[in-house]
């Protein structure tokens, strides 16, 4: 039986619900927590749990989001109680990687409305996207996505091959939670930046309820927010590094890919700050997270890397080719306008789905995680959260609530 509230139940009224919850005399701190599967309905068919109020939220309103209360509630033990914090753990790495996914997708199609939008307004006697400023923010904006996406499926790739590990960990499942807050924490921020700039593409018409621009920024808002926030993304990072040694494993992941002395340039760097007292370590933590700085490849990447970002698959992640990939394109300016034209191509597939198929090309080269996930996010490039998010030419798809 389980007694208690959650103030956030994502989901609320499902059949069933994954609580945590702490036996009776089980320690403090989440070492104390065990893992329950609890019913909607008591084994006498009545209410097993309270919904005491729904949420008025900025986004995702298509989830109810409810305070919960459980008074006497029938409960079933997962696993023996003092796996609970293990199984915690692995519901966190999923919803994790499925949000870095969503992030990607979010910021794929507000690039993808921005440029139909783009295409047809007009302003000073041409449309909007043929001006140099907008045209070049376009294909700065496709690169930032296409990162994204990257760095959302190694993780997908890394979860793969780790998700039925268990204790004691190898070293590929501490490289993996490293990867997976890195993605939770710069996706989520490019899909909040990405949204926020479409609606600035859209001028005065993107915060209007009619474009669904206005929508996909409150879609944003939650992505860097649950799942744990920015703030616990670094420091859970910190100390998988700190315990682990996370980071020379990603180093050595890198190697293949990067340029050995910025590696280690880098390596030296988180050294030097893991070293640093608590209080200064957590208070500089935010500079160690920076994309780019994670990598620490501050020069341009070679041209060999950049057509593997191009080609998008996860042969080559972001974590591989670093920034600098702004400073590359403006340096080779000769092949500004053949990649303006990519980008004009491969946005064209994703706003009009049908012309081709619209799939990342990953689709037929990832493992059976990821297939499982785009089986139930559907086709990342087309969807988020199930939700239809207005691009012309979409049908609505049935919500698929991947938290539950
Ligand atoms: C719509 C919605 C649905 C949700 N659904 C669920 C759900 O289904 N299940 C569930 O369990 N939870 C759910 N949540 C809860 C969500 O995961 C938490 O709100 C989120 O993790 C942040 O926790 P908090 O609200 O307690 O923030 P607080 O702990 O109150 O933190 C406030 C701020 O302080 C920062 N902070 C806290 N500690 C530190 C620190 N040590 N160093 C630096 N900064 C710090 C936080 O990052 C945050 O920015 C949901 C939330 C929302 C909004």
């Amino acid at each position: 039986m389980l007694t208690g509230e959650k103030f956030f139940g994502s989901n609320a009224g499902a059949e069933v619900a994954v609580v945590a919850a702490r036996p009776r005399g089980a320690e403090a701190g989440v070492r104390g927590l065990a893992l329950f599967v609890l019913p909607r309905y008591r084994s006498d068919g009545s209410l097993n749990y309270h919904v005491r109020r729904l949420k008025d939220k900025i986004g995702t309103r298509s989830v109810p989001t409810g305070e919960v209360e459980l008074a006497d509630s029938e409960a079933y033990l997962l696993e023996p109680p003092e796996w609970g914090i293990y199984l915690i753990l692995e519901v966190l790495n999923i919803s994790r990687v499925a949000n870095s996914i969503a992030s990607a997708a979010l910021a794929q199609r507000a690039l993808a409305g921005a440029l139909a939008f783009a295409e047809q307004r007009t302003a000073f006697g041409k449309p909007v996207l043929e001006h140099p400023l907008l045209r070049q923010q376009f294909v700065d904006r496709k690169v930032r996505v296409q990162m994204a996406f990257a760095l959302a499926w190694e993780a997908v790739r890394l979860l793969d091959a780790v998700w039925l590990q268990r204790p004691r960990y190898s070293g590929q499942y501490h490289l993996f939670r490293l990867v997976a807050h890195l993605a939770k924490y710069w996706t989520a921020e490019v899909a909040v930046q990405m949204a926020t700039w479409a609606m600035i593409v859209h001028g005065g018409a993107g915060v209007l309820a009619d474009y669904p621009v206005e929508r996909l920024l409150r879609e944003a808002m939650i992505l860097p927010i649950w799942e744990g926030t920015p703030h616990r993304q670094i420091l859970d990072g910190i100390e998988v590094m700190e315990r682990r040694e996370a980071h020379h494993l990603l180093f050595r992941h890198l190697s293949p890919d990067a340029d050995t002395r910025a590696v280690d340039a880098m390596a030296a760097r988180v050294d030097a700050h893991l070293a640093l007292g608590q209080e200064e370590k957590e208070a500089r933590a935010e500079t160690l997270r920076r994309p780019g700085s994670v990598c620490g490849l501050d020069r341009a990447p070679t041209p060999a890397a950049w057509e593997r970002i191009d080609a998008g698959g996860p042969c080559c992640p972001f974590l591989r080719v670093g920034h600098g990939l702004g400073q590359f394109h403006r340096v080779h300016g000769d092949r500004h306008a053949r990649r303006a034209q990519r980008l004009h191509d491969w946005l064209q597939v994703v706003a009009h789905p049908g012309s081709q198929q619209p799939t990342p090309q990953h689709r037929g080269q990832v493992p059976t995680l990821a297939e499982h996930l785009v089986h139930h996010l559907g086709d990342p490039a087309s969807q988020v959260f199930g939700h239809d998010l207005g691009i012309p030419g979409h049908a609505q798809r049935t919500s698929v609530n991947v938290r539950g």
